[in-house]
């Protein structure tokens, strides 16, 4: 299991290659009703009215990527200030507290989340626990009156995900998805791309999201299929939503899919989505395999992202010899946590919203009834 971790955090890392960049106003992108194109162009922070007053967030689940980014990001953030935590772990406590000056009173467990209602140093519980957990612990975190942020993917299936949103619209609470490229400055270059279509209608696409890993244990979440795990949820979450961003279409059926699913999850997903233009669009994600691109093709050229999802950075090129770059290093949770925020104090739309981290489960289920059938799947 720690050869499995280790190994998606040395992917994760991996870093492109610096290079010169053409900087063009970022946009980003919302997202529609089922069977609708994707909407909406919030702001990124820098866009917005600042403000002084910073949020106090609490992690719920402080596992390797509360540990190893968010908690660490959050220290650079302008806005946040990792004042809480939720925990399973009595013995990760002292740990936390010492490092992050975490008060006495800040500290809960998932029994007592519920108390956290009273407790005004805390705006914002953010879920980071598997994926099966998310629909639970976000809605009690939403009726407790805190704002939610909610790790990807959003939950196991959209009536989960439709469980969040509800519970946070009844609460008047916010809710972000995860979604930290959206955030990024060189995916934002290469969204603007394809909201001006740069080169023409788009015929095609191309979204590849994958680690050498090995196949995941299954005395750990991710190798249990009912906790989330396997490749497409997990990893192939960013192909669905890289094709959401960058073809700005939600995809109308899922043509075919295949999994290979040594034990009860999957490590590797291929699948082919179609649109009401009757463009495809085929992905495949892996957890035993590296591999990492987003590629629109377009009536006169091209714009890729390659990579396109690593921590460490990504970088994008078009057909036209134009760098988005160069690759910046650990931004990314610290702006999505302080676009997140800003869009919260100064209520504005969040750019990763409940309704897209809903669309893309459903992208999921239907490429998985796919596989399982064999037939073309309406989504
Ligand atoms: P992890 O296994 O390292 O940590 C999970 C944590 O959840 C642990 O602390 C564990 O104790 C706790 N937990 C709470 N309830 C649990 C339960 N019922 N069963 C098992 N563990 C439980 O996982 P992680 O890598 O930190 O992933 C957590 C979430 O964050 C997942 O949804 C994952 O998809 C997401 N994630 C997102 C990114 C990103 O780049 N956005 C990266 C990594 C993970």
């Amino acid at each position: 299991m720690q050869d499995l971790k280790n190994t998606r955090r040395k992917f994760l890392r991996q870093s492109a290659a610096a290079a010169a960049g053409l900087i063009l106003a970022p946009t980003l992108i919302g997202c529609g009703a089922k069977g609708t194109a994707p909407s909406t162009s919030p702001a990124p922070a820098a866009a917005l009215p600042k403000t002084d007053r910073k949020l106090g967030i609490a992690l719920l689940g402080l596992g390797s990527y509360s540990q190893g980014q968010i908690a660490p990001s959050l220290q650079s953030t302008q806005h946040c200030e990792l004042r809480g935590i939720i925990t399973g772990s009595p013995d990760k406590i002292p740990v936390w507290q010492e490092k992050y000056g975490i008060k006495d009173e800040n500290v809960y467990s998932y029994d007592n989340l519920e108390t956290i209602a009273d407790n005004p140093d805390i705006d914002v519980v953010y879920v980071i626990t598997p994926t099966a957990t998310h629909k639970d612990f976000a809605v009690r975190a939403a009726k407790a009156g805190k704002h939610v942020w909610c790790e990807k993917p959003m939950a196991m299936t959209p009536e989960d995900c439709q469980a969040i949103i509800d519970a946070c619209t009844e609460n008047k609470v916010r809710l972000s998805i995860g979604y930290r490229m959206l955030h990024e400055p060189n995916t934002q270059q290469f969204i603007a791309l394809s909201k001006e279509k740069a080169f023409g209608e788009f015929t095609g696409a191309t979204s590849y999201a994958g680690y050498a890993g090995q196949d995941p244990p299954t005395d750990y979440w991710r190798g249990q299929r009912k906790m989330g795990g396997g490749a497409l949820y997990d990893m192939g979450v960013y192909t669905v939503n890289g094709l959401r961003y960058g073809t700005q279409m939600a995809p109308v059926a899922v043509l075919k899919a295949m999994q290979d699913r040594p034990t009860e999850v999957d490590v590797t997903t291929e699948y082919t989505l179609e649109y009401a233009n009757g463009m495809t669009a085929t992905a495949k994600t892996s957890v035993v395999t590296n591999y990492n691109l987003l590629k629109i093709e377009a009536e006169n050229g091209w714009h890729q992202m390659d990579p396109m999802q690593p921590y460490g950075g990504v970088q994008g090129i078009t057909s036209a010899g134009t760098v988005l770059g160069p690759p910046i290093e650990g931004k990314q949770q610290t702006l999505q946590m302080d676009d997140d925020a800003l869009a919260i104090l100064n209520n504005t739309p969040m750019m990763a919203p409940g309704e897209m981290g809903k669309a893309d489960v459903r992208v999921i289920r239907a490429i998985i009834e796919s596989a399982e059938t064999g037939k073309k799947v309406l989504i």
